[in-house]
């Protein structure tokens, strides 16, 4: 059996984690950390889950969880994530790594801590949404800049970055598929006397509201006929249960930063 520590298991996707790898055969669940002061440290993590008493006490203390675990799932914040790529690495845990909202000097800190860690990093963990990143490389190879790239995305009132990880995921490979860097392109969230729109950008606008798990659509706008690839997302629980399978396939790789596309072999 792996020994998976979950992070933020009062959390929407920590909650879904905590049920994943209590249902999996392959993996036991070895220490839930929250953040220090949250109400629910020191407390049994079945109670708090609103069930019976389990013998297993949400800690504050990330050295000791990474020591009695294999690998550690993480949904969290950056600056979180950041630093415990850093430990994870250091103590030779995997680490599944499916916050979103990253700066680039973020992104760089934990590519060095893959230099000696085993880590999957992906904006979303469900093989559809993978899917679609590898066809909208595909179709935007396939159609020139006369069709125009959109990227719209839906998600739920509490999140707390925009674009969504996985738009900004599926604006890369559009990019890649381009030959572009998506950086020189991106048009985040018109507003305003923008003027025409420029050949060749990616846009991308983010919806906001109620209880959107996460729809993206990705949308080539031709003349006279438009292409839309679409993923909803209608259970969190998919997100689950792909970062298990990322935690469990880490075990027998190498030092590295992988992608989900890695995982599912894509
Ligand atoms: P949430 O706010 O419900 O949960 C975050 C949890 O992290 C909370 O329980 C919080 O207390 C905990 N936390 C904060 N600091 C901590 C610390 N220092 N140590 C341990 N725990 C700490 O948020 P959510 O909706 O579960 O989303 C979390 C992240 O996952 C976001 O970045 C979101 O975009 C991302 N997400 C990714 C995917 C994917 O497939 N990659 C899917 C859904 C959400």
């Amino acid at each position: 059996m792996v020994r998976v520590a979950v992070m933020g298991p009062s959390g929407r996707m920590g909650r879904m984690l905590v049920r994943q790898v209590d249902e999996s055969d392959l993996a036991t669940l070895s220490a839930v950390v929250e953040r220090s002061g949250h109400d629910w440290i020191d407390q049994d993590l079945g109670r708090m889950m609103g069930g019976t008493e389990r013998g297993l006490a949400v800690g504050d203390n990330i050295d000791a969880a990474l020591a009695q675990s294999d690998a550690i799932i993480d949904f969290t914040a950056p600056h979180v994530s950041v630093a415990l790529a850093q430990k994870a690495a250091q103590a030779g845990v995997a680490h599944v790594i499916g916050t979103t909202g990253f700066s680039d000097a973020n992104l760089s800190l934990i590519a060095q801590a893959a230099r000696t860690g085993r880590i999957v990093r992906a904006g979303n963990m469900s093989l559809g949404v993978n899917l679609l990143v590898t066809l909208t490389r595909q179709v935007a190879a396939v159609l020139g800049t006369e069709y125009d790239i959109e990227i719209v995305e839906a998600h739920h009132r509490h999140k707390v970055d925009a674009p969504s990880g996985t738009a900004l995921m599926l604006g890369a490979a559009a990019a890649e598929g381009r030959g572009v860097t998506l950086a020189d392109v991106a048009d985040r969230g018109r507003d305003g006397m923008t003027g025409a729109r420029s050949t060749g950008a990616i846009g991308f606008h983010a919806l906001r509201g109620g209880d959107y798990i996460g729809e993206h659509d990705v949308i080539f706008a031709g003349e006279g006929e438009r292409i839309v690839l679409r993923h909803v997302a209608s259970d969190r629980s998919l997100f689950a249960r792909g970062a298990l399978h990322a935690a469990l396939w880490l075990q027998t790789q190498e030092p590295g930063e992988y992608t989900m596309i890695d995982v599912l072999g894509l």
